[in-house]
């Protein structure tokens, strides 16, 4: 992606000047557009080039809390919010007996078979 992103940069920067160019040596009102038309596609293209790599924002992986009642049978997957531990009671009741419920499992979601580790 990198090396893309500079290609393009060299691009724009390269039809900038040569817009620049033509604009300078223009003998028509039209001389000023190209110049300015220029400047921007070449100060657009150099950008690009001393922007680096392009930011690739990298969710973190997917964690989720898994959450059993301690009365009945209900089981609740969530996504994971910070604090959670394995073995904690949660604030919420269990919606079908309104007892408390606890935390059961902490996951990272991976493409590999789940893991669990206790925090
Ligand atoms: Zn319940």
């Amino acid at each position: 992606m990198g090396m893309i992103s500079k290609l393009i940069g060299i691009v724009f920067a390269a039809a900038g000047f040569i817009l620049l160019f033509f604009g300078m040596n223009d003998t028509s009102g039209l001389s000023f557009v190209y110049s300015l038309l220029g400047l921007i596609t070449m100060s657009f293209g150099f950008a690009l080039l001393t922007a680096g790599k392009p930011k690739e924002e990298k969710p973190p992986p997917p964690t989720v809390t898994e959450i059993r009642c301690n009365d009945c049978d209900f089981k609740e997957i969530r996504d994971f919010k910070k604090g959670d531990y394995v073995l904690k009671p949660v604030e919420d009741a269990c919606p079908k007996c309104q007892t408390g419920m606890t935390i059961e499992g902490v996951y990272i979601i991976r493409e590999e078979p789940k893991e669990t580790y206790n925090v």
